[in-house]
């Protein structure tokens, strides 16, 4: 098991150190070796911005969607906005938007996790059963 680390600050502690782009911490750049994951509000929509996906309205309700693939290339309404609690990951594969299911032991406290649509729509029943 590896010690706890002490954690960069998450606002400017004045001494010099600068924003990381990605993680949003405040760091040595020179010394930073980044996990590329991002802890701070500014950093998540940097995040965002960069993984600006097309959402469109879904045809049955007015909810916002992504649409994705999942890994086993059938079509599937993601939700536009991440929520804690998500538990799915958008990713590009093979040049297409994939829908990954995430095991909720690594889904714990992660904020760039979406849902299925198939969960929240109240059409999802008529689609199910096609
Ligand atoms: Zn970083
Ligand atoms: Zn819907």
């Amino acid at each position: 098991m590896s010690q706890p680390i002490a954690d960069h600050p998450h606002t400017d502690p004045g001494d010099g150190r600068t924003e990381c782009d990605v993680c949003g911490k405040y760091v040595w750049p020179a010394t930073h070796s980044c996990k590329g994951v991002p802890v701070t509000e500014r950093a998540l929509a940097r995040l965002r911005k960069r993984q600006a996906y097309p959402t469109e309205q879904c045809r049955s309700c007015p909810a916002q969607i992504i649409w994705a693939v999942t890994e086993r290339g059938k079509p599937m309404p993601v939700n536009a906005e991440p929520v804690p609690g998500g538990n799915v990951l958008l990713t590009e594969r093979h040049g297409q938007l994939t829908a990954v299911v995430v095991p909720a032991h690594r889904a714990f406290g992660r904020k760039d996790l979406r849902t299925s649509h198939f969960v929240d729509c109240p059409d999802a029943a008529k689609w199910r059963r096609r």
